[in-house]
């Protein structure tokens, strides 16, 4: 690869001044609000295409260790860890007909996951698995969510298409009841929600759009059915059709070679195009990846962390283009590391975004022989506005003849739908089958919007404790008035890219915390002086990214251009500092946080360690 060359002071000038315009272009004034949820009449997009109709089973009323709500690698993780500390008893009860979460959902046809494998897939080490290939295909992955599953003896009391309606704590017998929308009403000691970040799929809320007489789904939920074929392509169904598809986010990148490849004709509407950088999708094999050595996974997946959450490290064993590009994600970091000047600091890392910036528009000038269709996939914003994507077949199949790239910035997204199609300016386009890649509600769990009411002690509802002062957790997991609960998520701890490690942790966390509480006889729940010392020590070192993301072109990192950064305050040093805080914590006698029960503890008792607890 060739350095990015770097622009000169006119030039920076000259973007600031493009960015603005194409921000004001496409800043909508109903924000967040132009999206529709997948439910009521639009229920039909988030529907179980996999599943098949659900079994009869008489419902539950028995009492187990540890609900878990949520089968996605979160409540997957949550149960493996429970049971490497000894958990007899883990229910995880999960919306869909099998574990996998995300994974599950999402079968579009060329799904990867854009996160090298090796690092993404958890558990490499303890389940022995190597994967074949840099980045995974989506089934790939989903059969290692089954694998650790199988492995940690997590079906035999699982509860699928299943979800759960509430949870109430119980004084006089210290557990949580479960209720779920298939009559159960169980006990629990400990519950943990892992309730993922992009589990609902999203609509445009485009005028007309209940009126379309042709095919649509979202990509969440893929119509094979329909299409034919499977997630490697050979959708014959598609053969002779006009396929329409609106999004060009990280999934819509990843879907478009494929129709392209497919579709009688596919027209591609987007609003707002995506950074694509190079993919160099690779075979690998276990020794490229040092799989002999014990711990290999682990090491790797440290590094990347580092990398990729601002620290420097003395090799790069990943080196791709997230680490390669780690240093221009500052700003969708809660990591705040940088010594020295900011102003210099901030003059030097607009220079490299610019020059990265070039580059990626430079890749769309080389590929798309369309110099008009070149122009109108160049994305003008900083590389930190949007999730960067990366492709190798995105840009080529628009050399095809039988795809049309139609631009909808000026009219802020397709305006109508109608009968037949849709309505882009003047232009009306008659379409057999619309696709929606569209995203997800990011960050919205069922806690924290309503639909799952979490009733703690005295009958406290979650949301109302945290109506006045916001979200109070210690450490984003475990509340005061809540014992016994961790909620697993994004909520007042540190994120990363490679959302399974942070998975891990948390999980490797709350395991923990149940042990601890067992060998004690014990509750766990933080006081309240231990949740206002967390916030204190968040709101402390926050960096200031608002002004950042306030320039930045609509999108959830930026709650559709607010300004503000999208999702709750976090830790500011990084992921890895984080987990380090976790680990330090949980040695030092866990901080106060268990409490006396008042009743029996229940039979079980740990009886071995987490390897990384
Ligand atoms: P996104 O929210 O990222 O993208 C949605 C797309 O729909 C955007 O291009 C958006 O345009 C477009 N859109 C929305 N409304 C309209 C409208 N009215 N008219 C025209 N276009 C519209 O969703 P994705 O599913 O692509 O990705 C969601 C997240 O899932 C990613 O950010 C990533 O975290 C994860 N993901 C990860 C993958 C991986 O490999 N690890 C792969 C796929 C997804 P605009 O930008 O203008 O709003």
């Amino acid at each position: 690869m060739t350095t990015p060359q770097a622009p000169s002071s006119d030039e920076l000038t000259d973007l600031r001044q493009r960015y603005r315009l194409e921000r004001e272009r496409r800043v909508r004034p109903d924000g967040a609000l132009q999206y529709r949820a997948t439910e009521a009449e639009f229920g039909y997009y988030a529907a179980d295409p996999y599943a098949g109709e659900p079994t009869e089973r008489v419902p539950l009323h028995d009492t187990v260790d540890v609900a878990v709500v949520g089968g996605g690698f979160g409540g997957i993780l949550a149960g493996a860890r429970m049971r490497q500390q000894g958990v007899r008893r883990v229910r995880i009860v999960e919306k869909g007909g099998d574990f996998g979460g995300t994974w599950y959902w999402n079968r579009y046809p060329g799904i990867h996951c854009d996160i090298e494998s090796h690092v993404y897939l958890p558990l490499l080490d303890e389940t022995g698995y190597v994967p074949e290939w840099k980045y995974a295909p989506g089934e790939e992955i989903r059969r290692h969510a089954v694998r650790i599953a199988e492995k940690f003896d997590l079906y035999p009391d699982a509860l699928f298409s299943t979800g759960v309606t509430s949870l109430t704590w119980e004084e006089t017998s210290e557990t949580w009841m479960v209720t779920t929308d298939r009559g159960d009403a169980f006990r629990a000691t400990y519950v943990v929600t892992a309730t993922g970040t992009l589990s609902e799929p999203k609509l445009p809320g485009i005028p007309g759009i209940e009126d379309f007489t042709g095919h649509t789904f979202h990509t969440s939920r893929w119509d094979y059915a329909y299409t034919g074929g499977t997630p490697d392509g050979g959708m014959t169904g598609l053969a002779q059709k006009r396929v329409g598809i609106v999004g060009t986010g990280a999934t819509g990148i990843q879907v478009i070679p494929m129709l392209a490849e497919d579709a009688g004709h596919v027209l591609v509407f987007q609003r707002t195009p995506s950074t694509v950088d190079v993919r160099a999708n690779r075979r690998t094999t276990a020794r490229d990846v040092g799989a002999d050595q014990d711990g290999w996974a682990r090491e790797r997946r440290e590094n990347y962390l580092r990398i990729v959450s601002g620290e420097s490290t003395e090799q790069d064993l990943v080196a791709d283009r997230w680490t390669m590009s780690a240093g221009l994600l500052e700003k969708l970091l809660p990591s705040f590391r940088r010594q020295g000047d900011r102003a210099d600091f901030e003059a030097a890392y607009e220079a490299a975004d610019a020059a990265k910036m070039n580059e990626l528009r430079t890749r769309v000038e080389r590929t798309v022989t369309d110099q008009d269709t070149a122009e109108k996939l160049k994305p003008w914003y900083r590389y930190a506005c949007k999730r960067p994507t990366f492709s190798d077949k995105y840009y080529p199949a628009f050399n095809r003849d039988n795809v049309t790239l139609v631009d909808t910035a000026d009219t802020h997204g397709i305006e109508r739908v109608t009968e037949h199609g849709v309505v882009v300016g003047d232009t009306a386009y008659e379409l057999d089958c619309l696709i929606f890649a569209t995203g997800f509600s990011v960050g919205t769990s069922g806690i924290h919007s309503g639909k799952l009411p979490v009733h703690g002690r005295s009958g406290t509802q979650l949301l109302h404790a945290w109506a006045r002062q916001g979200p109070r957790t210690l450490h984003g997991f475990t509340s005061n008035g809540f014992p016994n609960l961790v909620q697993m998520g994004s909520l007042q701890n540190a994120s990363s890219v490679n959302f399974t490690h942070v998975l891990d942790e948390q999980a490797v966390h709350a395991a923990a915390l149940v042990a601890a509480a067992e060998a004690k006889g014990a509750l766990f729940e933080p006081t309240r002086e231990a949740e206002d010392a967390w916030i204190a020590a968040l709101a402390e070192d926050s960096p200031d990214h608002e002004w950042f993301h306030a320039e930045c072109t609509p999108g959830y990192y930026n709650r559709e251009g607010r300004g503000r950064p999208n999702g709750p305050i976090a830790y500011p040093h990084g992921a890895s500092a984080f987990h380090e805080l976790l680990k330090q914590w949980r040695e030092e006698s866990m901080g106060g946080i268990l409490q006396a029960r008042s009743t029996t503890p229940p039979a079980w008792r740990p009886t071995s360690v987490a390897p990384n607890g």
